[in-house]
């Protein structure tokens, strides 16, 4: 879908906002916290919305850690989240996998890191691959041949800080000799932000080499794409139009709000400036901006 062209407004009213939606979905990082640091005013600002009854739903393309481990890192943030409120994109995967019936019998082959293991483990999924396999090396001697497990029926691949050419080969060989083979991405990020003194190569990275060496493209399961909103707008039964999209990064949080049909607020307590939102350049308009959710606490503007 392509997104709205509309112009972009500074949140003046928060509570009209708030009394317009049912549902807020946040993004976690640059909203909820940035790395290991909570942002200041989020517990205050998650008391009050849920004082006001609204639904809180979590979702973050970073496919590191599992549904179970982002309940512990809320949970040590002094954030009271349940874990059916949170959506990352190693769940996606799986879940996405339980929608299209994907045989218990054949196994997916993991280019990421534990989180999407913990995942399928957990959705009854065979797997192998995983970050173990950072470890191995292929030795070029003349006649050698990579063997590989027939029986993969889908490479998944997520941010994986062991990555390596083993992997890269691995997962080629099941996408190439399968054509059947699923091409599953829990997310195309470009960059991330591992640390806050400079951009690293994101999950779009380890997707990009796959892509180079098949030709094929990946279905996308996290944000921007729409499965994540379907799967959570179907499982809370939530209408779309009900829901506000929070987020700190255009290509992925507004566009999957918009690609949703929510409304959008794009907080700049992220990886977004304001001189970014403005620019003739970019092609992505939230309906609304602030500098960060605890601005839902202010008094509304007279
Ligand atoms: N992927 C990785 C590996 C990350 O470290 C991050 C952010 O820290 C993200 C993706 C983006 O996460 P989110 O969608 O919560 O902003
Ligand atoms: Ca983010």
């Amino acid at each position: 879908m392509t997104p709205r062209a509309m112009a972009t407004q500074q949140l003046e009213n928060a509570d009209q906002l708030i009394d317009s939606v049912e549902t807020f979905i946040f993004d976690c990082d640059g909203v909820i916290w940035k790395g290991d640091k909570l942002i200041e005013g989020v517990p205050e600002t998650l008391d009050m919305l849920r004082a006001k009854g609204k639904r809180l739903v979590f979702v973050t393309n970073n496919s590191t850690k599992s549904r179970k481990q982002y309940g512990k890192k809320f949970e040590t943030l002094g954030l009271n989240v349940n874990e059916e409120e949170i959506f990352a994109s190693s769940f996606a995967a799986a879940a996405y996998l339980q929608s299209i019936n994907f045989p218990k019998d054949k196994k997916v082959y993991v280019i990421g890191e534990e989180g999407i293991l913990k995942e399928l483990e957990l959705a009854g999924f065979q797997y192998l691959g995983g970050p173990d396999d950072g470890k191995r090396q292929i030795e070029l001697k003349p006649g050698f041949l990579m063997e590989h497990e027939h029986d993969v029926g889908a490479v998944v691949v997520g941010f994986d800080r062991y990555f390596n050419y083993y992997k890269i080969q691995y997962g080629t060989l099941c996408i190439r000799e399968n054509p059947g083979c699923l091409f599953i991405a829990t997310n195309r990020d470009a960059v991330t932000h591992l640390t806050d003194a400079q951009e690293w190569a994101g999950g779009g990275s380890m997707v990009g080499a796959l892509v180079g060496s098949t030709q094929r493209e990946p279905l996308v399961v996290g944000k921007p794409s729409t499965f994540m909103m379907d799967y959570l707008a179907d499982k809370f039964g939530i209408q779309k139009s009900q829901i506000c999209m929070v987020g700190d990064r255009l290509d992925t949080d507004i566009l999957f709000g918009q690609n949703g049909g929510c409304k959008t607020l794009l907080v700049l307590s992220g990886v977004t400036s304001i001189s970014m939102l403005e620019s003739p350049e970019n092609k992505i308009q939230p309906d609304f901006y602030t500098s960060k959710i605890s601005d839902f606490l202010s008094p509304k503007a007279a």
